[in-house]
């Protein structure tokens, strides 16, 4: 708490009242604090890929161009680097444009299975490469919801896609929509490696990652479930996650119909 007093005195020699200023500035500490961390991991994400770009850069110039083989090796890397940084620039962009707009976005009439029809066809691919069965199970009758279409797709395919990344080959990963209670319910399950119990209240901020090593391995940037959360909350909607290590996990998002969606 940061107190401040005011003295409310016209004649300097007559104090005719004390005015106290009282605001609560552990939240704003917080903010800024997480403001800090959050550049810092941003200057140290970008920053990796790029030194190692312009290490293999300089070992090239100095010699290592050539022999043709190390010259490819080298060239390969520097390609899978400069990739890593288009990606991470991207989900950096697409996070903060969604931080900034998620309760002013356009809301469009959204078909759940026109979307999931869309999704699979990414995800199919991506299982095969894994042997992983992939399976979908939507209700029939689905109602329409209302909100950006594209973000409802990329909410998807992030969950989809950590599903596969983070299950064993020949694994299995289930996608279900259904609506309960005027709620419609969209739930990712995987038989994967599942998420250690103090990992989970963290896993949606960003940058977070349980192996940040295996995450970069497999090309992850630690942004995916930061935006999909706050695709969720442009969506009023919540997530939860239920995972057993070495088991698999299951990522469930809720999001509210309302009454006038429901009657469109
Ligand atoms: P990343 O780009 O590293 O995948 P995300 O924000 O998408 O970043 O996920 C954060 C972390 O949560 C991942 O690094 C991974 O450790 C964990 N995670 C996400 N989804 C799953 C899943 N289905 N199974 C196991 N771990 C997961």
């Amino acid at each position: 708490i940061y107190t401040n007093f005011i003295r409310l005195d016209m004649d300097p020699n007559r104090i005719i009242g004390v005015m106290a200023l009282i605001q609560d500035i552990t939240e704003m500490r917080k903010l800024e604090k997480m403001r800090t961390e959050f550049v810092a991991n941003v200057s140290h994400e970008l920053k990796t890929p790029l030194t190692s770009i312009s290490g293999f850069i300089e070992t090239l110039k100095s010699g290592a161009i050539d022999n043709e083989k190390v010259r490819n090796r080298f060239l390969d890397i520097i390609d899978i680097e400069t990739e890593r940084l288009t990606r991470l620039i991207d989900d950096l962009l697409t996070l903060s444009s969604i931080e900034n707009h998620k309760f002013a976005t356009k809301k469009e009439e959204i078909n759940i299975n026109e979307i999931i029809n869309e999704t699979n066809v990414m995800a199919e691919a991506l299982a095969k490469q894994k042997q992983i069965t992939y399976n979908t199970e939507l209700e029939s009758n689905l109602p329409s919801i209302y909100g950006n279409r594209d973000w409802f797709k990329q909410m998807i395919l992030n969950l989809v896609e950590n599903a596969i990344k983070y299950t064993q080959e020949q694994g299995q990963v289930k996608l279900f929509v259904y609506e309960r209670y005027n709620n419609i319910f969209i739930v990712v399950k995987d038989n994967g490696i599942g998420i250690p119990k103090e990992d989970i209240p963290r896993l949606f901020e960003r940058f977070y990652r349980v192996d940040k090593a295996r995450s970069r391995k497999i090309g992850g940037t630690g942004l995916g479930l930061a935006i999909v959360k706050h695709i969720v909350l442009s969506f009023n909607g919540e997530i939860k996650v239920n995972s057993q290590l070495g088991k698999g996990s299951e990522f469930i998002v809720r999001i509210p119909i309302s009454e006038r969606e429901k009657l469109a």
